[in-house]
This record gives structure tokens, C-alpha cells and sequence, in this order.
């Protein structure tokens, strides 16, 4: 489970990260991934959908998939840019 179930932002990164559509850098804890398909996308979302608020009800489905591409959108596309600009070998 998250680590806050009320938080939005906390509840989609989590569901992102443990389908692994996205991967946060293992040298750069900033720097977010995208890394799935669409199918891992949309198993985030799943996961999300079925994440019980303190309240006891779960999250809109349309305010999870506006955070999920706000969130995709943010991640860098396949590789991590920090990395890609210190490492020699690039
Ligand atoms: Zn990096």
C-alpha cells in the first residue's frame, strides 16, 4: 500500500512504480522513469482504482487517470537524463 492513501500524488506513484510502468533512478532519487507499456499504465491504474481511502471509499477514476498522465508526462522517457549526462560511456 502507499505510504499516505489520502494523497493522490502518493497513491498514483506507487501504483506507477509497482506495476513498474515507471522506476525512480537508482542514482538519482529525483528523477522518475517511464519505463512501461500501455499495459503496464494501465495496470497502474487498476491498482490505483482499488486503493481504500481512511474514509473508507477510493479514489475517482477520472482524477486518477489526470494524475497518472500528469505524472507520465513529468517522467523522463526511458532513461534518466542526469545519468545520461555524467556517464562517460553515453
Ligand atoms: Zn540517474
Amino acid at each position: 500500500m502507499p505510504a499516505n492513501v489520502d494523497d493522490l500524488t502518493a497513491v498514483v506513484r506507487h501504483a506507477l512504480e509497482t506495476t513498474r510502468a515507471t522506476t525512480v533512478c537508482p542514482f538519482h532519487d529525483e528523477v522518475t522513469i517511464r519505463v512501461g507499456d500501455d499495459a503496464a499504465e494501465s495496470h497502474a491504474y487498476e491498482r490505483a482504482k482499488r486503493v481504500v481511502r481512511s474514509d473508507g471509499t477510493t479514489w475517482e477514476g477520472e482524477a486518477l487517470r489526470e494524475e497518472i498522465g500528469r505524472q507520465l508526462a513529468a517522467a523522463a522517457d526511458g532513461r534518466c537524463p542526469k545519468c545520461d549526462r555524467t556517464d562517460p560511456r553515453a
